[in-house]
């Protein structure tokens, strides 16, 4: 499943591709399950708008239009509308020649002014579409949760007060921090040396400084790597894995810790596997 840097990287690889462009025509497959928005009213507001901006939000990517339509349309020429597309398990978005073959499970496709075509093609439909209407003052979509690359140490810090939760669950719940999931709560837990066990509102300053720190370069570097390589999955035909971050102890079950030698422990919390060194982590 992508996590914040692979929809980080697909967000910046898409910008770069179609950013300014207007959007001629549209096609949608119809699956209702795929569609948080009705397709028949996407379709109508998604056609004749201008692209301004594609960026990542939590694990949304959102698509920032600009109304290239006449102000006497149904909808007001002030409103402001968002693309939001949520990978789910298996999505991808492809910037593609219109010549290139549709892959099978395609379920939008949109024909850009520079006659090349984005595609959200979804196997498993878990994957979904939907439109927000940004009213007054709201800045857009925002989604559930701060984000782990933005929050400074104060609200870091004051996110985790009090929880009697064990921290590796609270870094899965997206309503805190959205966009960090399994692989990277458990190498960030690693690098700043925290059992995932302990309680969130037990963890001193320190250690809380430690995982504020260790969440930031784990999701950068794995962004950094991510960059080196948006075109296999970007512009490709929609089959390739995404890149992943050497892991240090995610799916390293009883391997030994790359620091201290110790075998990596795998322990299942709220239904999912976790993974830590039990000595660095103590
Ligand atoms: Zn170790």
């Amino acid at each position: 499943m992508p996590e914040l840097p692979e929809v980080e990287t697909v967000a910046n690889g898409v910008n770069e591709r179609v950013r300014g462009q207007r959007i001629e025509s549209v096609w949608l497959s119809f699956k209702p399950q795929t569609f948080k928005t009705p397709a028949a009213e996407m379709l109508e507001l998604l056609e004749g708008r201008r692209i301004e901006h594609v960026r990542r939000v939590g694990k949304h990517i959102v698509f920032d239009l600009e109304d290239g339509r006449r102000p006497s349309g149904g909808f007001g020429n002030h409103e402001k509308l968002q693309w939001i597309v949520h990978l789910g398990m298996t999505g991808r978005l492809l910037v593609s020649e219109p010549g290139m073959p549709v892959p099978p499970h395609t379920h939008a496709v949109l024909r850009l002014s520079s006659g090349r075509e984005l595609r959200f093609v979804d196997a498993r439909r878990f994957g979904r579409l939907a439109m927000h209407r940004i009213s007054g003052e709201e800045g857009g979509f925002r989604g559930p949760g701060q984000e782990p690359l933005s929050i400074p140490m104060q609200d870091f810090v004051r996110l985790f007060r009090g929880r009697r939760l064990a921290i590796k669950l609270a870094l899965l719940n997206q309503n805190l921090l959205h966009g960090v999931g399994n692989i990277y709560a458990d190498e960030s837990l690693f690098r700043a040396g925290i059992r995932p066990r302990r309680m969130a509102g037990r963890l001193r300053r320190a250690e809380l400084e430690r995982l504020h720190g260790s969440i930031q370069s784990v999701l950068r570097e794995a962004i950094a790597l991510g960059g080196s390589s948006v075109s296999d999955y970007v512009d490709a035909d929609g089959v390739r894995g995404f890149f992943q971050l050497e892991h240090k102890v995610y799916m390293r079950t009883g391997q030994p810790c790359l620091v201290c030698g110790s075998p990596i422990r795998k322990i299942v919390m709220g239904g999912r596997s976790t993974h830590f060194c039990p000595i660095c982590q103590g």
